[in-house]
């Protein structure tokens, strides 16, 4: 069997180092290497692999098989000699991100007696499903806090492998399903959890934790969570966008929201004052489209909505009887109030349909659209014929 010292469990602070290849493996477009020991951290316990380069050659994942810690690289290495760099930020930011993992479940058990069905560490997002339905903001400020608080106490993580007979006497938050020695993460004194991850060697390296999102998950409640530099980015996008607010409101950070919530009800005023403005506009208009003809209407109104010209179509309608041929650009817009019978729905169906026209309506409102102005030419041809014989 190999014997592979795993450096990142002994010194995981180590970010270069020269070592020796113990076997080359190429076949299938694989370039796998094993070495006498490594660095880099493969995927398990919840944590992704490490990344780098080994001889400069890019690493593309680390993994475990069978006891062995296998390298898989972009392209084939000669020789036996193994200069190894560490990708450094997303190691450190995978230690962040698990110790403060750690750090939350274990408040969250202790404080509240909730424990964490899963975790998920990824580069979009961090969470915990936690074996509660429910998560009061309130309760969510408080943990929050109180993980904060650990944080700043700089409490030391030691790391040690523990024999059955051994671990039995310490009170782990979560008891291993399988047997044999256990490598525990201890948060001194605080929290003792098997793990196979890397960590971090204080609370204070964690840095911060910020609680981000709570969301009902499968009758659990999913939490989640920036640590560390996450954070830090995060608090940095977040501070840019409320002085780009700032600076655009020209209101203090404190005055964001208060000012916002103002310009939003500004609108809303606006938008019903333009409501009726426009009502009395289309008012206005079928005064004087009345007064200068007679029925069938047939308008040319490029550009209204389809909602300026139904009220149009309204306002018109409530002053005579008559039938509105409204012409909107793509789309007609047909209405009358007569007591003939006319179905206008049924008219876009037998004439409009069979010149490409898509639409239909009731017997007193339809619309119909035309892709081909040609066929919208035709079909209103059609209707003057239709119409004005009726
Ligand atoms: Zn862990």
């Amino acid at each position: 069997m190999v014997f592979i010292c795993k450096l990142y469990y002994t010194h995981p602070w180590l970010q270069e180092l020269d070592t020796k290849i113990l076997s080359h493996h190429n076949e299938d477009d694989q370039h796998l290497v094993v070495l006498e020991e490594t660095i880099f951290y493969p995927t398990g316990g919840g944590q992704p692999h490490d990344l780098g380069t080994i001889n400069g050659v890019a690493l593309l994942d680390v993994f475990e098989k069978d006891g062995v810690i296998l390298h898989r690289l972009e392209q084939a290495l000669q020789g036996d000699s193994a200069f190894c760099v560490l990708d450094w930020p997303r190691r450190l930011d995978h230690m962040q991100q698990h110790s403060g993992q750690h750090l939350l479940s274990s408040v969250f058990h202790d404080t509240l007696g909730y424990r964490t069905e899963s975790f998920h560490l990824g580069e979009e997002y961090c969470s915990i499903d936690i074996s509660t339905p429910v998560l009061s903001a309130e309760v969510h400020r408080k943990v929050e806090a109180r993980v904060n608080e650990l944080i700043f106490s700089s409490r030391p993580v030691l790391t040690y492998t523990l024999r059955p007979e051994e671990y039995k006497k310490v009170p782990l938050r979560k008891i291993p399903n399988r047997a044999g020695d256990l490598r525990i993460v201890e948060i001194e004194g605080l929290d003792y959890s098997p793990c196979s991850g890397t960590h971090v060697a204080s609370t204070a390296q964690i840095g911060l934790v910020k609680l981000v999102k709570v969301e009902k998950y499968k009758g659990m409640t999913r939490v989640y969570f920036l640590c560390g530099n996450r954070a830090l980015r995060d608090y940095g996008r977040k501070h840019q966008i409320c002085q780009d607010l700032g600076s655009q409101l020209s209101v203090p950070e404190t005055e964001l929201s208060a000012r916002l919530a103002l310009e939003l009800e500004q609108k809303r005023e606006l938008e019903q004052q333009l409501h009726r403005l426009r009502g009395e506009l289309m008012n206005f208009r079928a005064g004087e489209i009345v007064a200068q003809g007679r029925s069938p209407f047939f308008l040319n109104v490029p550009g209204a909505s389809i909602e300026e010209g139904q009220m149009l179509a309204r306002s018109i309608l409530a002053l005579t009887n008559a039938v509105v041929v409204m012409d909107l650009g793509e789309r007609l817009l047909l209405a009358h109030n007569l007591k003939t019978g006319l179905d206008l729905g049924q008219l876009v169906k037998e004439h409009a349909q069979s010149l490409g026209g898509k639409g239909g309506g009731s017997a007193g409102t339809a619309q119909v659209f035309f892709a081909d102005p040609s066929q919208r030419s035709r079909f209103l041809d059609l209707l003057q014929v239709l119409l004005i014989g009726d």
